[in-house]
């Protein structure tokens, strides 16, 4: 019987594979033609323009180390494991130590509010502002014996961002936050929850509103979503209480507070409450973002409808565009690739720039606007129209990349006037193993854009050492 499982699971492990290595390649030689189409000589990330603002050769040297580990396949697919037995074999102090000569030092900002500030700052060098990103995965809960409850550890977590978040605010720039809902409302609660909006039950934003907005009590949610257990209805209830406590607190400290999208599953319920926050807490001024994930078919048209409903709320539209981070998780669970998704990376491409010129040529007054890429078309294509647009049109649209990835992107962009935000994490060597492992993973999937960053990281040193 073991046999038999494991061996549908090494089936089923290649079949990924498979795919992976499939849409790598076929990426690799449609990124190729893109670059050449759109390359001309006075293309602002051409390798004599870009710049690596305060980067020293040393800081470089590390960045082609560890981009160039994260590509190698084996690794990136272990990369959890890897790291696990790394902790084991080398003992906590040393493994702490070379990690944060490493990958640590990468990705993360570090766990102490110094550090934090000291990474605010030599960013806001180059005119690059932090958003900060919960160190926090959803629940573990196979951990029986902890007796803190998960949620509350959360709550506590993404209160204490909005203070880190505030206390390293840029002059003249909006303070960003990112925060994975399943951290604070339980998993399955909020499965069940995306049941029950996908089958057009009961539930709306209309109904949604009126029962956050009347307190949140579990009894009302009957009403809404009938076919909830009074437990799951208890839970969702908790979660949102909880939700509602981090939004509040952000817009008291003029925080704005972006919900990262996630697994289709849960997607549903994420959406619903996302917009129907905006609805409530983006009245004056924007408070929180919602993630839309370019690599869904619908989302064009989720992006319009939402952009709709917020106007006709007369409130702010505020989201984050980015292509999607879980298409081996989505592959993983519907058996092969599945059909809501773009079929390949050109399609998300297409997706993803159609969405993106649907919200540049919208009326900008009342959207916000994240672009969270490190992919040099989608960013030149956003430059190019807004290069088009009145000057304050700029001020409603950022651009995004995470800390430790497409550097010479983030300070060009930000060196050119633009906004720019970089994603950080923070926390201890232990708090964000569970976030390098997934970082390491996901950058499988975003290798064109590691290998441009490497050559231009070369060029950058040779010019740092040699002189220009
Ligand atoms: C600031 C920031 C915040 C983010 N927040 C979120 C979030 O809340 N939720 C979330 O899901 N992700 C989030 N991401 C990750 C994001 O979705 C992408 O995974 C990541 O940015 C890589 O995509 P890219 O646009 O940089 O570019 P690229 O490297 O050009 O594209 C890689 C992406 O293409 C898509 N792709 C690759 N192969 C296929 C295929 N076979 N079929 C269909 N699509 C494919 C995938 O989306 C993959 O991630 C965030 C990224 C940033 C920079």
């Amino acid at each position: 019987m073991i046999k038999i499982r494991s061996l549908m699971l090494r089936g089923r492990n290649s079949h990924l594979r498979n795919a992976t290595a499939k849409s790598r390649s076929v990426a690799r030689q449609s990124y190729r033609a893109e670059a050449r189409v759109v390359s001309n000589d006075n293309d602002m990330f051409s390798s004599d323009r870009v710049t690596f603002g305060n980067m020293t050769s040393l800081e470089m040297m590390r960045s082609m180390a560890v981009l160039w580990i994260c590509s190698i396949p084996g690794f990136s697919d272990n990369a959890s494991k890897i790291l696990n037995a790394g902790k084991i074999c080398l003992g906590r102090p040393l493994f702490t130590r070379l990690m944060r000569y490493t990958a640590y030092g990468q990705f993360v900002a570090g766990d102490e509010i110094k550090e934090i500030q000291t990474t605010a700052k030599c960013l806001a060098q180059n005119n690059v502002a932090q958003m900060l990103a919960v160190p926090i995965e959803a629940p573990d809960y196979s951990n029986e014996s902890t007796t803190i409850d998960p949620f509350q550890d959360n709550l506590r977590k993404s209160l204490d961002c909005v203070e880190i978040s505030r206390s390293t605010k840029l002059e003249g720039k909006n303070c960003l936050m990112q925060i994975k809902l399943t951290a604070l409302v339980d998993f399955d609660a909020l499965e069940s929850f995306s049941k029950v909006i996908a089958n057009a039950e009961m539930c709306n934003s209309d109904r949604l509103r009126e029962w956050i907005t009347t307190g949140c009590h579990t009894n009302d949610l009957a009403s809404i979503a009938p076919s909830l257990t009074g437990n799951e209805a208890k839970k969702l209830a908790d979660g949102v209480s909880r939700i509602l406590e981090v939004v509040e607190h952000a817009e008291k400290r003029g925080v704005c507070v972006l919900i990262d999208a996630e697994h289709t599953w849960i997607n549903p319920a994420i959406q619903e409450l996302g917009v129907t926050l905006m609805r409530i807490y983006n009245r004056r001024t924007h408070v929180v973002y919602m993630t839309y994930q370019a690599y869904l078919k619908e989302t064009r048209e989720l992006i319009k409808s939402h952009a709709h409903l917020c106007r006709r709320n007369n409130a702010h539209f505020a989201l984050k565009l980015v292509r999607g981070a879980y298409v081996v998780a989505e592959t993983k669970k519907h058996g092969s690739h599945p059909p809501y998704m773009c079929e390949d990376w050109e399609a998300t491409n297409r997706n993803y720039h159609e969405c993106l010129e649907d919200l540049l040529s919208m009326d900008s007054k009342y959207n916000e606007i994240v672009i969270a890429t490190h992919n040099e078309t989608s960013v030149r294509l956003a430059v190019k129209h807004l290069q088009a647009r009145p000057p304050g049109f700029r001020s409603n649209v950022s651009f995004a990349q995470l800390y430790g990835m497409a550097n010479y992107m983030s300070f060009t962009l930000g060196n050119s006037g633009y906004q720019v935000y970089k994603s950080v994490p923070y926390g201890t060597v232990e708090e964000t193993l569970p976030y390098l492992g997934r970082r390491v993973k996901e950058n499988c999937l975003v290798l064109n854009g590691i290998r441009k960053e490497m050559t231009m990281l070369r060029k950058g040193l040779v010019k740092k050492i040699v002189g220009p």
